[in-house]
């Protein structure tokens, strides 16, 4: 009997047949090959990559967030790791560090700004809008009350020590830069930025 085979369709069916012939070789029979069509995707397969600084103290290490759409849509955190082009941790996490995505996504973390009003016993959320124009008025007010612009003894000294300000590090130098021009030109002493902040 003639078979019609053309060269493409000979080495498919030549490629298949050595295929096959590895895998018995190999001791691969139907059970393993089941098995091995039922590996996990890998871990880290359609994520993003964000580079941040880890929140937990003044080390400041790099990390790696891993996040991909969750069944909402909404995007999730899935893994945390130490970035290895960073300068001071070279990859490495200490345990808080290694355990950080459980905090991002812990029920309790605050997601948005609170207030607990005169009077009041508890905190409630409100928008950015209301929390950045009372952050506002409540700076103007307390600087046109305490701001000092010389001592007793007349010398200059344009500071303002009745607020402070707390900033974090895991920003851009720039952005570093310009949240200090911006405090100490108001005239704050009481002043931290850094990344336990
Ligand atoms: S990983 Fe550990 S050492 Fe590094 S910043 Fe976070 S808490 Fe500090």
């Amino acid at each position: 009997m003639n078979i019609d085979l053309s060269r493409r369709g000979f080495l498919k069916l030549a490629g298949a047949g050595v295929a096959a012939t590895s895998l018995g070789a190999m001791g691969f029979g139907k059970a393993e090959a089941a098995e091995l069509a039922h590996v996990r995707d890998f871990k880290l397969a359609q994520t993003t990559e964000t580079r941040n600084t880890c929140p937990y103290c003044s080390v400041a290490c790099g990390i790696i967030i891993y996040a991909r759409p969750d069944d909402t849509g909404a995007r999730r955190v899935v893994h945390i790791e130490g970035d290895a082009d960073h300068p001071t941790n070279r990859g490495t996490l200490c345990p808080k560090g290694a355990a950080l995505k459980d905090f991002v996504n812990a029920e309790t973390r605050l997601t948005e700004p609170m207030v607990r009003r005169p009077g009041s016993d508890r905190f409630e959320p409100i928008s950015w809008d209301e929390a950045l124009d009372r952050i506002a008025r409540a700076i103007k007010d307390d600087r046109d009350a305490n701001f000092l612009a010389t001592n007793e003894l007349g010398v200059p000294v344009n500071r303002w020590t009745t607020t402070g300000f707390l900033a974090a590090s895991a920003t851009t130098n720039e952005t570093a830069w310009l949240t200090y021009k911006v405090v100490r030109s108001m005239g704050i002493v009481g002043f931290d930025n850094q990344a336990r902040v």
